[in-house]
């Protein structure tokens, strides 16, 4: 960026102009801390840091508007801090809640945000332990925005898929479910479908009637992939594929582990309603974020045992299978339906604003 540019919305979107503005300048003045006990330090970039060995991760949230079809910003806060914490293979385990309000918000709404992130607590098992409160004069806030950090612990379900991972490879030494953990041969199993989240935001952003109901997937992960470490297990990387979508997501792994990922198009789950909004829109539904969906690297030995028990679940039960590690070609390629390949490159950003 030079010297004369600004902060614009795709700096805020999830893909290469953010990942820019994140290593070019957030690293260059917080990065390079040498400290032992900065397990997963800032530069790793994963969604979220460890310390000591507690998992630690801040989100601001600051979706427009801040109710829309399946949620609403606390729901998402909620849900968004707990799935980056779990996705290192963490039980969170407290949580901080900061509001920034805009005068005008109606109290109303303030209440029903509150009672909305209460349930998503208790779904999860969470508890808010502190936080606070602001307010700044009427602007384009659009209501409110909300930070919500927190911290994770290690738990017997962590370690037990850790030791299975150990008895089929050699050399694996890694403490935490990371991006840079991919080997050729690693599977990549998707929890879900993907750009629900994003067209049910954008549906509210723009009055726009898709002609069925697309809902946002919004939900806390934390009792799944703990019940998946524990009960099954070999799982070596995992993300929630949020803004920037899966195709962002991949290349965080491809980009991270130093290693190709093939997808396989048919296999990618999609709603046909989604899928249609896509067309007409002109939108890659991979490159549109998702709030309630995982995306992870896994055994090949494991692949069949963590597709089946996910789609026993109700947030797996359409997972699929959608490609596998390779040592072929380095990036993301996808081999298409009709038979060709293509580059699955980083977005410049979520082709959507403020969806999170
Ligand atoms: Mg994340």
């Amino acid at each position: 960026m030079k010297r004369n540019e600004h902060i614009t919305m795709l700096h805020g979107a999830g893909g290469i102009v953010m990942h820019d503005l994140v290593k070019n300048y957030i690293l260059k003045y917080f990065g390079g801390v040498e400290n032992a006990d900065f397990e997963v330090p800032l530069e790793a970039l994963d969604d979220a840091a460890v310390v000591s060995d507690i998992v630690l991760k801040s989100d601001s949230h600051a979706v427009k508007p801040i109710f829309f079809p399946g949620g609403d910003i606390g729901r998402l806060a909620i849900s968004g801090t707990i799935n980056d914490i779990a996705v290192l293979g963490a039980e969170p385990c407290a949580l901080t809640c900061s509001f920034i309000l805009e005068e005008g918000l109606a109290i109303s709404n303030f209440e029903r945000i509150l009672a909305s992130m209460k349930q998503t607590c208790l779904e999860a098992n969470v508890s808010i332990v502190t936080g606070d409160t602001k307010v700044v004069e009427k602007g384009s806030l659009g209501g409110c925005v909300i930070n919500v950090s927190g911290i994770g612990r290690r738990t017997e379900a962590l370690e037990k898929n850790l030791s299975i991972v150990k008895h089929f490879r050699d050399n694996f030494n890694a403490r935490w479910i990371l991006d840079s953990n991919l080997k050729p041969g690693d599977k990549i199993i998707l929890s879900g479908t993907i750009g629900d989240h994003g067209l049910a935001v954008l549906s509210a952003q723009e009055g726009l009637n898709f002609g069925s109901n697309i809902k946002s997937d919004v939900k806390p992960l934390n009792n799944l992939i703990q019940r998946l470490l524990g009960e099954v297990g070999g799982i070596v990387a995992m993300k929630d594929p949020t803004r920037g979508g899966l195709a962002d997501a991949l290349n965080e792994f491809s980009e991270k582990s130093k290693v190709g990922i093939l997808i396989h198009e048919e296999k990618v789950p999609i709603k046909d309603n989604v899928r249609a909004a896509c067309e007409m829109l002109g939108l890659d539904p991979f490159e549109v974020g998702n709030e309630g969906k995982i995306v992870m690297g896994v055994l090949k030995e494991k692949a069949e045992a963590v597709l089946q028990f996910l789609k026993n679940t109700k947030e797996g039960e359409e997972a699929e299978i959608i490609g596998e590690v390779t040592e072929a070609f380095n990036g993301v390629a996808m081999q298409t339906i009709i038979g060709g390949k293509r580059i699955i490159s980083r977005p410049l950003g979520d082709p959507i604003p403020r969806i999170c």
